[in-house]
Protein backbone atom coordinates (compact mmCIF):
# COMPACT_ATOMS: atom_id res chain seq x y z
CA UNK A 1 0.00 0.00 0.00
CA UNK A 2 2.03 3.37 -1.07
CA UNK A 3 0.21 6.93 -1.83
CA UNK A 4 -0.17 7.78 -5.11
CA UNK A 5 -1.97 11.24 -4.81
CA UNK A 6 -2.61 14.48 -3.13
CA UNK A 7 -5.65 16.42 -3.86
CA UNK A 8 -6.59 19.29 -1.89
CA UNK A 9 -9.34 22.23 -2.06
CA UNK A 10 -9.63 24.93 0.35
CA UNK A 11 -7.11 23.97 2.33
CA UNK A 12 -4.61 26.63 3.55
CA UNK A 13 -3.51 28.68 0.78
CA UNK A 14 -4.65 25.84 -1.62
CA UNK A 15 -8.23 27.72 -2.24
CA UNK A 16 -8.59 25.98 -5.54
CA UNK A 17 -8.25 22.55 -6.48
CA UNK A 18 -4.88 20.97 -6.11
CA UNK A 19 -3.25 17.90 -6.96
CA UNK A 20 -0.08 16.64 -5.90
CA UNK A 21 0.82 13.00 -7.87
CA UNK A 22 3.19 11.09 -5.57
CA UNK A 23 5.70 9.30 -7.62
CA UNK A 24 7.96 6.77 -6.20
CA UNK A 25 11.49 8.04 -5.07
CA UNK A 26 9.55 10.91 -4.21
CA UNK A 27 11.79 12.24 -1.27
CA UNK A 28 10.93 16.20 -0.90
CA UNK A 29 9.05 18.89 -1.77
CA UNK A 30 11.33 22.05 -2.93
CA UNK A 31 9.92 25.67 -3.71
CA UNK A 32 10.34 29.66 -2.74
CA UNK A 33 9.88 30.31 0.57
CA UNK A 34 5.69 30.76 1.74
CA UNK A 35 4.64 28.81 -1.23
CA UNK A 36 3.26 25.82 0.85
CA UNK A 37 5.48 23.41 0.97
CA UNK A 38 4.67 23.08 4.43
CA UNK A 39 1.15 23.06 3.73
CA UNK A 40 1.72 20.32 1.82
CA UNK A 41 2.96 17.99 4.46
CA UNK A 42 0.42 19.36 6.83
CA UNK A 43 -2.81 18.60 4.19
CA UNK A 44 -0.79 15.04 4.48
CA UNK A 45 -1.15 14.65 8.20
CA UNK A 46 -4.33 16.06 8.52
CA UNK A 47 -5.69 13.66 5.94
CA UNK A 48 -4.73 10.83 7.76
CA UNK A 49 -6.46 11.98 11.31
CA UNK A 50 -3.96 14.77 12.87
CA UNK A 51 -6.64 15.91 16.21
CA UNK A 52 -3.96 19.08 17.49
CA UNK A 53 -4.27 22.17 15.59
CA UNK A 54 -1.04 23.12 16.99
CA UNK A 55 1.00 20.73 14.56
CA UNK A 56 -0.61 22.52 11.97
CA UNK A 57 0.53 25.65 13.19
CA UNK A 58 -3.13 27.06 14.28
CA UNK A 59 -4.98 28.13 17.25
CA UNK A 60 -7.83 25.79 16.12
CA UNK A 61 -8.59 22.94 13.73
CA UNK A 62 -10.92 25.32 11.78
CA UNK A 63 -7.25 27.55 10.50
CA UNK A 64 -6.71 24.95 7.80
CA UNK A 65 -10.12 26.27 6.34
CA UNK A 66 -8.68 28.92 3.32
CA UNK A 67 -9.08 32.25 5.26
CA UNK A 68 -9.46 34.37 2.34
CA UNK A 69 -6.85 36.86 0.90
CA UNK A 70 -7.22 40.36 -1.18
CA UNK A 71 -8.58 39.18 -3.48
CA UNK A 72 -11.12 36.06 -2.40
CA UNK A 73 -13.26 35.73 0.07
CA UNK A 74 -12.66 32.78 2.75
CA UNK A 75 -13.95 29.71 2.44
CA UNK A 76 -16.59 27.48 4.71
CA UNK A 77 -14.63 23.94 4.08
CA UNK A 78 -11.79 22.37 3.30
CA UNK A 79 -11.10 18.62 2.02
CA UNK A 80 -8.29 16.70 1.25
CA UNK A 81 -8.12 13.50 -0.26
CA UNK A 82 -5.29 10.89 -0.17
CA UNK A 83 -5.30 7.92 -2.84
CA UNK A 84 -3.11 4.61 -1.54
CA UNK A 85 -2.78 2.12 -4.38
CA UNK A 86 -3.65 -1.27 -2.56
CA UNK A 87 -3.22 -4.23 -5.18
CA UNK A 88 -1.04 -6.04 -2.82
CA UNK A 89 -4.37 -5.55 -0.79
CA UNK A 90 -2.64 -4.56 2.34
CA UNK A 91 -4.93 -2.50 3.60
CA UNK A 92 -6.98 -3.42 6.99
CA UNK A 93 -10.29 -5.06 6.71
CA UNK A 94 -12.92 -3.02 6.33
CA UNK A 95 -10.76 -0.67 3.72
CA UNK A 96 -9.45 -3.21 1.60
CA UNK A 97 -11.88 -4.57 -0.57
CA UNK A 98 -10.92 -2.13 -3.84
CA UNK A 99 -7.24 -1.74 -5.79
CA UNK A 100 -7.55 1.71 -4.73
CA UNK A 101 -8.18 2.85 -1.13
CA UNK A 102 -9.63 6.87 -1.48
CA UNK A 103 -9.52 8.82 2.15
CA UNK A 104 -11.12 11.71 2.08
CA UNK A 105 -11.66 14.21 5.28
CA UNK A 106 -13.42 17.13 5.30
CA UNK A 107 -13.93 19.96 7.64
CA UNK A 108 -16.84 22.47 7.58
CA UNK A 109 -17.38 25.68 10.08
CA UNK A 110 -18.75 25.19 13.30
CA UNK A 111 -19.53 21.54 11.82
CA UNK A 112 -15.96 19.66 12.93
CA UNK A 113 -13.83 17.19 10.74
CA UNK A 114 -15.67 13.96 8.52
CA UNK A 115 -14.29 11.36 7.26
CA UNK A 116 -14.39 8.78 4.10
CA UNK A 117 -12.60 6.02 2.80
CA UNK A 118 -13.59 4.91 -0.39
CA UNK A 119 -16.82 6.71 -0.88
CA UNK A 120 -18.10 5.12 2.73
CA UNK A 121 -18.36 7.27 5.60
CA UNK A 122 -15.63 6.59 8.34
CA UNK A 123 -14.50 6.92 11.70
CA UNK A 124 -11.87 9.22 12.64
CA UNK A 125 -10.60 6.26 15.06
CA UNK A 126 -10.43 3.88 12.27
CA UNK A 127 -8.68 6.12 9.64
CA UNK A 128 -5.82 7.19 12.12
CA UNK A 129 -5.52 3.47 13.08
CA UNK A 130 -4.85 2.48 9.61
CA UNK A 131 -2.59 4.76 8.96
CA UNK A 132 -0.60 4.26 12.46
CA UNK A 133 -0.76 0.50 11.96
CA UNK A 134 0.81 1.05 8.12
CA UNK A 135 3.68 3.32 9.97
CA UNK A 136 2.51 6.39 8.03
CA UNK A 137 0.44 7.67 10.75
CA UNK A 138 0.09 11.56 11.54
CA UNK A 139 2.41 11.56 13.76
CA UNK A 140 5.15 9.51 11.45
CA UNK A 141 9.14 10.06 11.17
CA UNK A 142 8.60 9.71 7.74
CA UNK A 143 7.31 12.99 6.85
CA UNK A 144 10.02 14.95 8.06
CA UNK A 145 9.76 18.89 8.60
CA UNK A 146 11.08 22.03 8.90
CA UNK A 147 13.72 21.68 12.31
CA UNK A 148 12.29 18.33 12.76
CA UNK A 149 16.17 16.88 12.32
CA UNK A 150 17.79 19.39 15.11
CA UNK A 151 14.41 18.41 17.46
CA UNK A 152 15.75 14.73 17.24
CA UNK A 153 19.01 15.31 18.32
CA UNK A 154 18.21 17.75 20.91
CA UNK A 155 15.18 15.28 21.75
CA UNK A 156 14.98 13.10 25.23
CA UNK A 157 15.06 9.46 25.58
CA UNK A 158 11.22 8.59 25.88
CA UNK A 159 10.31 11.21 22.51
CA UNK A 160 13.01 9.37 20.92
CA UNK A 161 11.45 6.10 21.54
CA UNK A 162 7.90 7.11 20.18
CA UNK A 163 9.87 7.79 17.11
CA UNK A 164 11.25 4.41 16.78
CA UNK A 165 8.25 2.96 18.09
CA UNK A 166 6.05 4.59 15.18
CA UNK A 167 8.61 3.16 12.85
CA UNK A 168 8.61 -0.14 13.99
CA UNK A 169 4.76 0.14 13.49
CA UNK A 170 3.63 -0.51 16.90
CA UNK A 171 2.78 2.66 18.14
CA UNK A 172 -1.22 1.77 17.63
CA UNK A 173 -1.26 -1.12 19.70
CA UNK A 174 -0.72 1.68 22.46
CA UNK A 175 -3.96 3.27 21.79
CA UNK A 176 -5.76 -0.43 21.31
CA UNK A 177 -4.06 -1.43 25.04
CA UNK A 178 -5.36 2.00 26.29
CA UNK A 179 -9.11 1.03 25.00
CA UNK A 180 -8.80 -2.58 26.27
CA UNK A 181 -7.53 -0.55 29.88
CA UNK A 182 -10.56 1.58 30.20
CA UNK A 183 -13.21 -2.06 29.61
CA UNK A 184 -11.49 -3.92 31.73
CA UNK A 185 -11.93 -1.07 34.35
CA UNK A 186 -15.31 -0.84 32.99
CA UNK A 187 -16.21 -4.36 34.03
CA UNK A 188 -14.13 -4.75 37.15
CA UNK A 189 -16.80 -1.78 38.60
CA UNK A 190 -19.75 -4.25 36.82
CA UNK A 191 -18.79 -6.91 38.52
CA UNK A 192 -18.34 -4.88 42.09
CA UNK A 193 -21.79 -3.65 41.24
CA UNK A 194 -22.95 -7.39 41.05
CA UNK A 195 -21.13 -8.32 44.22
CA UNK A 196 -22.65 -5.63 46.04
CA UNK A 197 -26.37 -6.78 44.67
CA UNK A 198 -25.88 -10.44 45.36
CA UNK A 199 -25.15 -9.77 48.79
CA UNK A 200 -27.57 -7.81 49.51
CA UNK A 201 -29.70 -10.19 48.37
CA UNK A 202 -28.30 -13.10 50.59
P1 LIG B 1 8.90 28.36 3.95
O1 LIG B 1 9.85 27.82 2.95
O2 LIG B 1 9.11 29.81 4.23
O3 LIG B 1 8.80 27.54 5.21
P2 LIG B 1 6.52 27.14 2.78
O4 LIG B 1 6.70 26.93 1.31
O5 LIG B 1 6.67 25.97 3.67
O6 LIG B 1 7.43 28.36 3.27
P3 LIG B 1 3.95 27.40 3.93
O7 LIG B 1 4.35 27.69 5.34
O8 LIG B 1 3.47 26.02 3.60
O9 LIG B 1 5.09 27.82 2.95
O10 LIG B 1 2.80 28.40 3.45
C1 LIG B 1 2.67 29.64 4.01
C2 LIG B 1 1.58 30.40 3.28
O11 LIG B 1 0.32 29.77 3.53
C3 LIG B 1 1.49 31.80 3.83
O12 LIG B 1 1.41 32.68 2.72
C4 LIG B 1 0.21 31.81 4.62
O13 LIG B 1 -0.43 33.07 4.57
C5 LIG B 1 -0.61 30.79 3.86
N1 LIG B 1 -1.67 30.22 4.72
C6 LIG B 1 -1.55 29.47 5.83
N2 LIG B 1 -2.76 29.17 6.36
C7 LIG B 1 -3.68 29.75 5.53
C8 LIG B 1 -5.10 29.81 5.54
N3 LIG B 1 -5.85 29.21 6.47
N4 LIG B 1 -5.69 30.52 4.54
C9 LIG B 1 -4.96 31.14 3.59
N5 LIG B 1 -3.62 31.10 3.52
C10 LIG B 1 -2.98 30.42 4.49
Amino acid sequence: MHFTRLRLLGFKSFVDPTELTIAPGLTGVIGPNGCGKSNLLEALRWVMGETRASVMRGDGMEDVIFAGSGKRPARNHAEVTLTLDNRDRTAPAGFNEADTLEVVRRITRDAGSAYRANGKEARARDVQMLFADASTGAQSPSLVRQGQISELINAKPRARRRVLEEAAGISGLYQRRHEAELKLRATETNLARVGDVLEALE
